[in-house]
């Protein structure tokens, strides 16, 4: 399939729901993808990156210095080499999603209430991170990385929605192990979006353990034809394995 043109971009007030990124995934992979999905989500939401960083700001509670920000603007086409990952990480970064919040601006009868609390005026930080129901399931996630690194995990909006590391000499393996399993947390938010209840922490770990597995594989694909400098599967094995062990327990 040759490179998506701009008249295919995503227009007006369009929903974008995880079924709009199951499609826009259909439609191809690569750098090219990401970068048209990109331009689109700005065209779309007519988003002012001076806005999105006060916005997010607020919603992290603190500030985010202009190294932070430069790396926050780059996160996304680096968390994963899964194409859909990265579109996910792109929307949830532009605050992009439909929540309760942003839907009844749109459709004004559209409740405002968070479908797992019930709390009024759902934004993202909330149907993401703040509400009450979801406080076992990112704890437990906390919990869980930080017995696989064998580290403290500090439960931090910044760190797990914007990937902002607290650890200025971790390994590029462990940050890298860390962003996936926080991504796969996200995408399985952004999967039951509409639903009562938290997602569930054993698909979450399952889903991290296939995820893994797979990024090993590649990992050592490359490795053998020598496009990497440093070998990383090695370490990057360790820890799966604490995973597995994890999972046994
Ligand atoms: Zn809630």
């Amino acid at each position: 399939m040759g490179r998506p043109t701009a008249q295919k971009a995503p227009q007006g007030t369009e929903p974008v729901t995880h079924e709009t990124l199951q499609a826009l995934h259909t439609m191809g992979h690569g750098r090219h993808l990401v970068r048209w999905i990109y331009r689109g989500i700005r065209a779309q939401f007519h988003i002012s990156l001076d806005v999105l960083k006060a916005t997010w700001v607020t919603d992290i509670g603190r500030d985010i210095n202009d190294k932070e920000w430069s790396f926050s603007l780059q996160y996304a086409k680096q968390v994963s080499r899964n194409t859909r990952f990265k579109l996910i990480q792109f929307y949830l970064f532009h605050q992009a999603y439909l929540t309760p919040h942003r839907l009844n601006r749109i459709y004004h009868t559209t409740t405002l209430h968070c479908p797992r609390s019930h709390a009024a005026d759902a934004d993202l930080l909330h149907v993401l991170w703040s509400c009450p129901s979801l406080t076992q399931y990112w704890n437990a996630i906390g919990a869980t990385l930080a017995e696989i690194m064998d580290e403290s995990i500090g439960l931090s909006p910044a760190f797990f929605l914007l990937g902002l590391h607290p650890w200025k000499r971790a390994s590029k393996v462990r940050m890298r192990f860390m962003d996936l399993d926080l991504l796969l947390a996200k995408c399985q938010l952004t999967r039951c979006w509409k639903s009562p209840h938290a997602p569930s922490l054993l698909s979450w770990k399952e889903e991290v353990l296939r995820c893994s597995q797979a990024e090993s594989a590649a990992l050592r694909r490359e490795e053998c034809r020598g496009l990497r400098r440093k070998p990383m599967s090695l370490e990057w094995d360790s820890l799966v394995e604490e995973l597995r062990t994890h999972l046994k327990t």
